[in-house]
């Protein structure tokens, strides 16, 4: 067997071909199973075989095949991903006494949530998924790549289902974007700081609000994101979707609102945005085309990382470009230990029951396993270890996968590789 440890993923991925969730949503059901008794490493026994492929047109299936080998893909990037995060992010903080990681990220699906037990392995019928039990979770969407997958998904279907409910009955929507002047070299905190001192200024403005309220504003949604240019250092900025009853001119918005910005930022001191760059005014197709992309640019890893440093760097790919690059790896520790706790998408007050969106959190979204989840294995401390001494989490997931649909046993025998592999390793370091 051939054990190679995961290199960072360095291919261009397209996020156009996501499973479907309406696709997979067609799959039949399956009650939840008790785990088969483990034998000595807890490997030993088949896996339950179930067609799972019923009830689809042939061309479904092709599609769902050639979705899930992509998703396949995606999934050992991810991990791969998160294993770089980690090794950047190691710093350590005393908490109630005990010294614990600054970042979650460290314990992201390797620690177990209880000590009892083992790490427990799902398989979803209706994705034809696996997944992992009895695992710690850190629900960073800054620097978790397999969490913020998540969160991030559940996140743009909102948006989209938000913005939707509201255009279809009747109301308009703009896309709007708030930026400041920064320069190379400028203090992320320190930015950060002013431009929340900035917006607390600007929605302090009486003008502000008398004249959005006579527009027919009812709230907003707010998009935190940054960039990275070597040019002109950190680029935080923020993309908005302003909710109205009616439509609006949208340059008149936009020169009432650059001019009342700039006012804002000087007063926060902040360099002050110029007339035309400050704040930008798309109306609703920018917003639907906005919110329908949102989020991706995590998935897509940009050519021009291998070639040079120009144009803007999103905090993911410093991260894929870290490993071979300490400059990134620098930036992608200051980026994480600045946005730490920082919320990544905000609705104003009463806008989700406006827009007649569920509140949700991000622990929920993550949490989020199923009723349709089968118990098919627990997996002892002994090979948890082993799997992630050889970074196979995805593969495991994999695996489990395999065998659920062909009734195959690749799992025991992979694993039963590693503990020969283990095995062999200790001799000859005794030898
Ligand atoms: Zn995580």
């Amino acid at each position: 067997m051939n054990i190679t440890p995961l290199t960072p993923p360095i291919d261009p991925l397209e996020p156009s071909f996501r499973v479907d969730a309406r696709v997979v949503a067609r799959l039949p059901r399956l009650e939840r199973t008790h785990a088969q008794n483990d034998h000595a490493l807890g490997i030993h026994g088949k896996l339950h075989a179930i067609p799972t492929q019923q009830g689809l047109q042939p061309n479904d299936e092709n599609s769902l095949i050639s979705q899930n080998i992509d998703y396949v893909t995606r999934r050992v990037a991810r991990f791969a991903l998160q294993e770089v995060s980690r090794s950047i992010l190691r710093d350590m903080v005393e908490r109630n006494g005990k010294m614990t990681y600054v970042h979650q990220v460290r314990n992201c699906l390797r620690a177990r949530i209880s000590n009892k037990k083992g790490v427990t392995l799902f398989y979803n019928v209706e994705r034809e998924q696996a997944n992992f039990g009895n695992l710690q979770r850190c629900y960073s969407v800054w620097n978790c790549p397999i969490c913020s997958m998540t969160i991030t998904e559940g996140r743009r279907t909102e948006l989209k289902q938000g913005l939707d409910n509201w255009t279809q009955s009747g109301g308009h929507a703009y896309l709007i974007t708030f930026t400041n002047s920064h320069h190379k070299g400028d203090d992320l905190d320190q930015l950060l700081t002013g431009q929340k001192k900035a917006f607390v200024k600007f929605w302090q403005k009486r003008k502000v609000t008398e004249i959005l309220k006579r527009l027919g504003y009812r709230g907003r949604i707010v998009a935190t994101e940054i960039t990275y240019g070597e040019g002109n250092g950190w680029h935080p900025h923020y993309h908005m979707i302003f909710f109205f009853d009616h439509s609006i001119e949208a340059k008149s918005l936009k020169s009432f609102l650059s001019l009342e910005w700039m006012d804002s930022c000087t007063k926060a001191g902040l360099k002050s945005p110029d007339l035309i760059h400050g704040v930008d005014v798309r109306n609703g197709t920018y917003a639907a085309k906005y919110v329908t992309k949102w989020g991706l640019e995590n998935e897509l890893t940009k050519g021009h990382l291998k070639t040079g440093l120009n144009g803007s760097l999103t905090p993911f790919d410093l991260l894929r470009g870290a490993s071979t690059n300490n400059h990134y790896k620098t930036l992608f520790k200051q980026f994480a230990d600045v946005f730490k706790g920082k919320q990544q998408l905000v609705w104003s007050k009463g806008l989700k029951e406006l827009l007649g969106i569920k509140k949700v959190t991000d622990e929920e979204l993550v949490d989020d396993t199923d009723e349709t989840s089968i118990e098919v294995r627990e997996l002892p401390l002994k090979v948890w270890d082993l799997i992630l001494k050889y970074e196979k989490r995805a593969h495991v997931l994999e695996l489990v996968e395999k065998d659920y649909k062909n009734n195959t046993t690749s799992l025991n025998d992979f694993v039963m590789g590693l503990a020969q592999l283990y095995a062999g390793e200790l001799i000859k370091n005794m030898s």
